[in-house]
């Protein structure tokens, strides 16, 4: 099986480009955040508190998360029902990257995604993948950009939904974020020894496709 990890913190473009260089390959594209989103998801509609690390362990008991992949899109179900839209929030975000502190999160979800890469060939995006989740990928990419790159990318992209975006507030959000997710004890954001650093500050997402599709072509040689 062939694998590629792609990870970097959030808004470096991860899933945009992990899903384009997917389809022009033709392999599965598995976004792990949702996973990490869903679990976040099922603590809210529980009303469990996503910092109490022992409520959450206890209630991973009543949460069954698949990802299913419609025409090659993914799909994540939160006990049988589809939440693949319901997880994308800034609420979502926010209570994702509490829960994923948590070591027996990690531990409910690591099997899952090495499944797919058991059976497939599979480009994966996350935090730990090249470190953790696939530590034999053949190609690991680091993605990263500025945080006010990254920021100003989400906002546009808020703005063309038509949905309400504060600049200001979503950079602190994301600073926020990239703190926990790169201080945690457990799988912290970091790049594998072995993998590429990638930055896509000054490319857009063209030339960010081109640049990882040769990196991975360079690679299946
Ligand atoms: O990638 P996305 O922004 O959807 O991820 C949501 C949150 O899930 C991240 O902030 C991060 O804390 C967590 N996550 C993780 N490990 C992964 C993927 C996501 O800890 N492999």
């Amino acid at each position: 099986m062939f694998s590629v990890a792609i990870d970097g913190p959030a808004g470096a473009g991860k899933s945009s480009i992990a899903k384009a260089v997917a389809k022009e390959l033709g392999v599965i594209y598995v976004d792990t955040g949702a996973l990490y989103r869903a679990i976040a998801l099922g603590c809210i509609k529980m009303n469990i508190p996503v910092e109490n690390e022992t409520a959450v362990s206890t209630v991973l008991e009543k949460i069954r998360i698949e990802l299913v992949f419609v025409e090659g899109t993914q799909h994540v179900l939160l006990n049988g029902k589809d939440v693949s839209e319901e997880i994308r929030t800034e609420k979502v975000s926010m209570s994702a990257s509490t829960v994923s502190g948590i070591p027996q999160v990690r531990a409910f979800l690591l099997e899952l995604q090495r499944g797919f890469a058991k059976t497939q060939n599979v480009i994966m995006d996350g935090r730990d993948i090249g470190t953790v989740v696939l530590p034999d990928a053949q190609v690991k990419i680091f993605l990263t950009a500025s945080a006010q790159a990254r920021a100003m990318r989400r906002t546009l992209q808020l703005e063309q939904k038509g949905e309400p975006a504060d600049y200001e507030k979503i950079l602190e959000d994301i600073i926020k974020r990239d703190h926990n997710d790169s201080t945690r004890e457990i799988a912290p954001l970091k790049p594998a020894e072995d993998s590429i650093i990638v930055d896509t500050t000054d490319l857009d997402l063209e030339q960010s496709v081109n640049k990882i599709k040769e990196l991975i072509k360079g690679r299946m040689k």
